[in-house]
């Protein structure tokens, strides 16, 4: 048995995700954790909140609450939202618990200890009417370079030029809208990544077998203009892990925290630790999953993200871990995505465009968007979600091929044989070469499942279904029926035993209507068909069986064109 971890990236804590998040990272990290386990493998699949940062802050305070208290609120419903979609998290944690606030500031110690942390003293902008320092892009005012008079500290949105907050005409804070700003001297910490440069580079050549996609990412940021560049990890702000030296003050860096990007990604690790705690476990229960010097060297390590957290993923996180010279777990394997859109543009959260998690729940099942955005995957180059496209999809893939096969085959027996796997007949030539056509099948869908190749998995997957309709197509027990019961019974018992095979085989994508046709069937046995031949005879004769409701409704014309004018833009 084989023991992986899985690790999804966290979404930061602002809002309801949508789609377009949801199948960068989370959907298909479940898709292989749900695969995995149903081989038999032993799975850690940890995802959680991102709460640190003035995003966060800022989303408190337009919904009128304290920080904590948001956040608590929106932990909350993402996790009740991602518990209805299926993803079967070990557990879904929080970047602001107890232990990744213990565990960022030993990993700030430690790097501190081996000289990878150094002081910068940098001026910043000062806003005495908020109490705070602000972060460029939180401070507005006039472009010098076209006048646009709400351009941000970092950028001029509508000329484009890069700025700097001291170069705004009348600037104001973004916050408050008050001008009373000055700049102030301000002390931070700076993760000396460029004094990492050479092991990270020696890491990322050892991997091989990593895409190329992510590989280059990571060269070009090692190797481009200066190279690696030391980044700051500290921030003026309330909200936030305290800055400290593992359990020690650290002198000059009273009120500060540490910046969201380094104690993020550290929340995987705290995350397992966080699950130990809620489950009464012990420390070596996860400890085995992450130091190598307590049982994780032989866990194999994947993480899930979308393309634009590659460098964070290949060169931040890499770098606190190497540079603590304690024996963490490392990735093992990348699967990222590119992006997917909507409807001719872009998902967008601060328009309201494009279907959110909470809505796409309300008018359909979790495993009509599950299958798909699995199989509109955006892996080798961004995709796009239509509704006409999605419509399609569902009739064709779920309705036609896979819901019309159970209802059939089920509606056939019940009317001949009875609510009973039937008797007698055996196995003859068609039998054989639909075993043999999907034992190749299942092989193939398994080296795909194994490869993370999330639509080459849905493509064999949905000939599986197709096979299954062919045969049943061919055979016509309703016809053979006529003739000769025994060969019809035998038939029929095949098809039932499909359905259960079909269940196991399809729980990674459509968990949801996978346990309502093992339910269906009478059965718990959702045992991997190792051996097809032998799969297809799990279901002894006389066993009994229901009719399923129909699993799959289609999707009318009119359903379609009401949800494309529903979610053109603008969310209430
Ligand atoms: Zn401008």
């Amino acid at each position: 048995m084989a023991r992986i971890l899985i690790t999804s990236a966290i979404p930061y804590i602002n809002g309801i995700k949508h789609l377009g998040n949801l199948i960068g990272s989370q959907l298909p990290a479940d898709l292989y954790a749900r695969y995995q386990r149903g081989r038999g493998n032993e799975v850690m699949f940890l995802c959680a909140t991102d709460e640190h940062g003035t995003p966060a802050e800022l989303a408190a305070a337009k919904a009128g609450q304290p920080v904590a208290e948001y956040c608590a609120e929106m932990h909350g419903v993402q996790s009740d939202i991602a518990q209805r979609f299926g993803l079967s998290f070990d557990h879904f944690g929080r970047s602001s618990s107890e232990q990744n606030h213990r565990l960022t500031q030993h990993f700030a110690g430690r790097l501190a200890e081996a000289g990878l942390i150094r002081e910068v003293v940098e001026k910043q902008v000062y806003s005495n009417a908020d109490g705070r320092f602000l972060p460029d892009r939180y401070i507005e005012g006039t472009c010098p370079n076209c006048g646009y008079e709400r351009a941000r500290g970092d950028q001029c949105e509508n000329c484009t030029k890069q700025l700097d907050p001291t170069d705004l005409i009348e600037p104001r804070s973004a916050v408050s809208g008050s001008t009373d700003l000055e700049v102030r001297e301000t002390k931070h910490l700076y993760l000396c990544q460029s004094a990492m440069k050479d092991r990270l580079d020696a890491w990322i050549d050892s991997k091989a077998d990593w895409p190329v996609l992510t590989t280059s990412i990571a060269k070009k940021w090692l190797h481009d203009g200066d190279g690696l560049q030391d980044r700051g990890i500290t921030r003026d702000l309330d909200w936030g892990i305290p800055v400290k030296k593992g359990d020690e003050d650290w002198p000059g860096m009273e009120d500060k925290v540490f910046y969201v990007w380094f104690d993020a990604p550290i929340e995987y690790i705290a995350c397992a630790r966080e699950w130990a705690d809620a489950n009464g476990k012990s420390d070596a229960d996860w400890e085995r999953w992450w130091r190598t010097d307590k049982g994780a060297d032989d866990v194999r390590y994947v993480q899930f993200m979308g393309k634009d957290n590659v460098p964070f993923h290949t060169l931040s996180f890499p770098a606190t871990i190497l540079g603590s010279g304690e024996p963490w777990k490392l990735v093992d394997h990348l699967k990222s995505f590119n992006y997917l859109n909507y409807d001719g543009g872009q998902f967008s959260t601060s328009q309201g465009r494009g279907v959110f998690m909470d809505q796409a729940l309300d008018i359909l099942p979790a495993d009509y968007w599950r299958w798909w955005l699995l199989s509109h995957a955006p892996e080798s180059s961004d995709s796009e979600f239509t509704w006409e496209k999605f419509q399609q999809s569902v009739n064709k893939d779920l309705a036609d091929v896979l819901g019309n096969f159970v209802s059939r085959i089920t509606k056939f027996c019940r009317s001949k044989f009875g609510e009973a796997v039937p008797e007698g007949g055996e196995y003859g030539p068609q039998e054989q070469a639909l075993i043999e056509e999907l034992t190749r099948r299942v092989r193939a869908y398994e080296g795909h499942m194994e490869a993370m190749e999330v639509r080459k998995s849905a493509q064999e997957l949905r000939a599986i279904w197709v096979a299954g309709n062919e045969y049943l197509q061919a055979a016509a027990p309703w016809s053979t029926f006529k003739e000769d019961p025994e060969k019809a019974a035998a038939q029929v018992r095949l098809g039932l035993n499909l359905i259960r095979l079909y269940a196991v085989l399809s729980a990674p994508f459509i968990p949801h209507s996978a346990a309502r046709m093992l339910d269906a069937m009478n059965t718990t046995d959702d045992g991997w068909p190792e051996d097809v031949a032998a799969a297809l005879s799990a279901l002894p004769a006389g066993q009994g069986f229901t009719v399923p409701d129909v699993l799959f409704a289609k999707i009318t014309d009119d359903q379609r064109e009401d949800w494309q004018a529903r979610f053109a833009g603008t969310r209430d």
